[in-house]
Order: structure tokens, then sequence, then C-alpha cells
């Protein structure tokens, strides 16, 4: 099979976008052309205006799109619950105008369905518990709205858990993230680690009783970055059951000069660690100022592939990557 054959007959999975915050005139940035207008042009015309719309995802093999909800990113956490709501609202509207292009999805046989129906599976994510306002509680209304991935934070601490950007204290999980991570077990949620503290990811490690997703992550070793995760990280993910989606921020592929190849070294570099039944994909398409050398928008992952082969993954290998890995773990989890 030739890397474009087998691409479009994989199961292909992108467990992270901001897409939807693109569409929300709460997050628009009128002045910077990636999201100008967007709002209005929605997801189901080919726009060219950033890197994700239906038409794109098809003409990129993507089997399914995880789209990411979020509040107001900031300090203080403005209306995010409504945020959240209406962000909703507009993913159920775009998959309604798709005139089923566009599935929503909450469990792994709904997405090979859709591939087998030719149609992009779509899932929702939160990126961010700032979104439950203070209610574990709501996660239940979460899980019932569709929602299957649960990031704790969004690098800025909350109630829950410290970030990324707020690891000077060394603070681990609260009570309440504590409890949140039990309860996103209990209904069948994926814990999703990316954004987190060190701490509050070994925190997460020592009280998940279910494998859990880093769904936008590099690894340390590779690029140097507090978003990638060490090799220990990335083992204790490997030995609970995870899998890590990569992530093509520039500034989390490599330090200077961010490409397609350099994504791919991440790639070889966990599969050299844990075997590779742990790696997948998870863009940040539309979340990202700019992009690596030949991974420009949705329609180039197939070049992903290529450079699998290139390397000398066998096809099996190639396929768990892009996408059979995350597939497992959604079967295990939510069903
Ligand atoms: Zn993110």
């Amino acid at each position: 099979m030739d890397y474009s054959e087998l691409h479009r007959d994989s199961v292909v999975i992108d467990t992270h976008c901001d897409t939807l915050k693109c569409l929300m005139p709460v997050f628009t940035r009128p002045r910077d052309s990636m999201w100008a207008d967007r709002s209005k042009v929605g997801m189901v015309t080919r726009s060219g205006l950033g890197h994700i719309d239906v038409p794109r995802l098809i003409e990129g093999g993507v089997t399914c799109q995880v789209f990411a909800i979020s509040g107001e990113r900031g300090r203080a956490p403005s209306h995010s619950l409504r945020t959240a709501m209406e962000m909703i609202g507009r993913f159920y509207d775009e998959c309604e105008a798709g005139q089923g292009a566009m599935a929503p999805v909450t469990r792994s046989g709904e997405i090979t369905k859709a591939k087998k129906a030719g149609k992009v599976a779509a899932m929702l994510s939160i990126e961010g518990c700032d979104v439950l306002e203070g209610s574990v509680e709501a996660l239940r209304v979460y899980h019932r709205l569709g929602v299957r991935m649960v990031g704790l934070v969004h690098s800025i601490r909350n109630e829950l858990a410290d970030g990324v950007a707020d690891r000077r204290t060394g603070g681990r999980l609260s009570e309440m993230g504590a409890q949140a991570v039990q309860e996103l077990n209990r209904l069948g949620m994926i814990v999703d680690v990316s954004h987190l503290s060190d701490e509050g990811f070994w925190d997460v490690m020592e009280l998940t009783k279910a494998p859990v997703i880093a769904t936008h992550s590099n690894a340390r070793a590779v690029c140097d970055h507090p978003r990638n995760m060490t090799d220990d990280m990335i083992r204790a993910l490997a030995d609970n059951g995870g899998v890590m989606g990569m992530n093509f921020a520039p500034a989390f592929v490599h330090p200077t000069k961010a490409t397609l190849e350099a994504l791919v070294d991440h790639i070889d570099h966990i599969v050299g660690l844990v075997g590779p039944d742990h790696v997948g994909l998870g863009s940040d398409f539309d979340g990202i100022p700019s992009t690596p050398e030949g991974l420009e928008d949705a329609t180039k992952m197939p070049g992903i592939t290529r450079e699998l082969l290139k390397r000398g993954y066998g096809e099996g290998d190639v396929r768990k990557i892009l996408g059979g890995n995350h597939l497992r773990l959604i079967k295990r989890v939510a069903g």
C-alpha cells in the first residue's frame, strides 16, 4: 500500500483543535486574519482561514476530530460556563449545518461507523475545568452533552489544579481536582493531562483508575518546553495504558526549526521509549499562531504517514500512531 492509500484506509484521530474557539465572537481577535470572520464562515465550507474546516478534514483523511471547548483564558473565570454552553451549541449547529458530513460521536464504535459512511466524526473535549465554575456535578451534564475528554487546567491555576504557567509553587491537585478525577473515571470521560503542571500530572497518575490522555503534548527530551512531557512522565503514561497526541505548535516541536520531520522525531523518541502503543496525533490546529513546515493545515496530515513509512515503520504501527491508539483508549474508557 502506498502512503496515501494507507492513510485513507486508516482511522486517523486528532485529539485537539481550537476551531470552536475561532468560531466564537467572544474569542475572536479581529486584527488577526486567521481569526477574522470565522464566526460567520463556520466549518462547513472550505474557507482557507485557519487550519480546519470539514472539507479540509475530509481531504486530509481525518476520521475523527476532537473539538475543545473552554472558558475565556485568564485569571478571572468570566462567564466560563456560559461560554462553554455557547460553544457546545455552536458545535451541534455546525454538525447539523454540514448535512451529515460531520457526525457528533461519543463512542469508539461511532467513529468507525462514521469512517465507513465517509463522514468526519466529531468529539467534544473540555480544555480547562474553569467551565465547571466550581461544580464537579456539572461534569455529569457535560457528559450528557457529549464531552468525553476533560483537561483539568488550561495552563493557568484554577480551583482544581496548577497549570504549567503556575508551576512555581509545585502544587498538586486540590481536593476538588481529586474529586473531579474520581468523577471522570466513574462517568467514563478520559482525563486529559495536557497543560497540567508536572506535579499535577503525577498526582493524577496516583489518583486515576483509568488510562489517561495527553491530548496535545510532545516529548521534552526532544524539545525542552514545559508543555512537553519528560521521559519519566511518558513512561508513567504508557504504564497506565494512556496515549499522547503530538502537538504541531512550532515552539513545542523544535526550538528553532519546526518541520513535519521534526514532529516525527518526537514520535520516534516516544516509540523508542515505550513502543508504538502510546503515541498519536493532537494537532492543536486553529490554536497555534503558525505551523511547522509541511503541516500547514488539516489537508497535510497524509505527510505524516509518508514520513513514518519512509522511516521504516510497518503498516500496523503507522495505523496505531495515526489513530488506532486513540481509538483503543476511547473504547476502553468511554466505550
Ligand atoms: Zn491547549
